[in-house]
């Protein structure tokens, strides 16, 4: 027994230096990204006074070459988030930060949030509030905030102008189910089964919008999953999508 004891301290040693080494790693990621996207917000403020002709007029050529760099800029600022979250969410539980939340409140904000964004797109975020005035669960507040965002990013952008997500939340036995719908583009019979794989973009969704990263919804079920949940969707090519989502409400019993 005492060489395996030994064995055991040996793997044990090894164990937390790796782990160390992992969390430096994910340091060192965190801060690049936060370093380049600064620099790419700048630089979006910059081509966007351009834009604005807030620098005064420009001709419609360089309008066009001037709107191709902030297209792939944003493109940039949209990956470079996708690293942040998805660097957070490969640290596995032991990042999270668990709290309990009542999840009414919490989409109330997010969705009043998106009210300046979707009017923008002219797509309206309805939230169909439940029959419970209050649905606790214990969560990461700022990780489910990232699952909400990317739904209902996904919903608007896959859709059409004038079109309406419709959010909706219910209690459902020991599990609050919620479900993001639209009615935009839907998802081909072909290309289902590889929705959540990282980088994975549909054909339609790359011609609908060409900016994207496939990297929200490996990240969102990476994080639903940490909270013994699920995430699912069903959608129908042309006529729309809808992606559900359970996680398990917080007993009285429960420690956080
Ligand atoms: P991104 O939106 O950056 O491409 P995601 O990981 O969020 O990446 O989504 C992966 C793919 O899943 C999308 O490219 C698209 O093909 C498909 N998808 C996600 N949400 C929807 C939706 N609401 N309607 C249609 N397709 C969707």
């Amino acid at each position: 027994y005492k060489n395996m004891s030994e064995e055991l301290e040996k793997l044990k040693i090894e164990n937390e230096e790796l782990k160390k080494q992992n969390s430096v790693k994910s340091d060192l990621i965190s801060i690049s990204a936060h370093q380049l996207r600064t620099s790419l917000s700048a630089l979006k403020w910059i081509l966007k006074m351009f834009l604005d002709k807030d620098i005064g007029p420009i001709t419609n050529e360089q309008e066009s070459f001037i709107n191709k760099a902030y297209i792939s800029n944003e493109r940039m600022i949209a990956l470079v988030n996708d690293m942040l979250t998805l660097n957070h969410a490969e640290e596995i539980a032991l990042s999270f930060k668990f709290e309990k939340v009542d999840l009414v409140k919490l989409v109330e904000e997010i969705t009043f949030e998106f009210s300046g964004e979707s009017s923008k797109k002219h797509n309206e975020l309805i939230f169909l509030r439940p029959d419970a005035d209050v649905l606790e669960i214990s969560c990461d507040r700022e990780m489910i905030r990232v699952v909400f965002q990317n739904l209902i990013e996904n919903a608007m952008k896959y859709s059409n102008d004038g079109d309406k997500v419709i959010l909706s939340m219910q209690q459902r036995n020991d599990n609050v189910e919620i479900s993001v719908r639209d009615t935009g583009i839907g998802i081909t019979d072909d290309e289902k089964s590889k929705i959540f794989e990282k980088f994975f973009r549909a054909d339609n969704a790359k011609e609908k919008d060409p900016v994207g990263s496939g990297l929200g919804l490996f990240t969102s079920k990476n994080i639903v999953e940490h909270h013994k949940g699920k995430i699912w969707f069903d959608s129908n090519e042309k006529s729309g999508t809808t992606f559900y989502l359970s996680l398990p409400i917080l007993k009285a019993s429960d420690t956080i």
